[in-house]
């Protein structure tokens, strides 16, 4: 699992899941380490718009190659 320390944007891994303290590689900080969870929400709406210029651009070929 990884998490984001918030006093320094550092992301990093846990190695020991269930451990009860856990410290910020480069600020040591413990306090305000907050879960990472999968995929950014930028990248997830870069991802979205791609997907959706990707089906527009199939679906106006197919519109052409049936329409002549
Ligand atoms: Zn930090």
């Amino acid at each position: 699992m990884g998490v984001r320390c918030s006093q320094c944007h550092t992301v990093f891994s846990l190695e020991e899941e269930g451990t009860e303290h856990h410290a910020c590689p480069t600020c040591k900080a413990e306090a305000g380490l907050e879960p990472v969870t999968g995929v950014p929400p930028a990248m997830r709406m870069f991802g979205a718009v791609l997907g959706l210029v990707v089906l527009v651009a199939i679906a106006g070929d197919l519109v052409s190659r049936i329409a002549g």
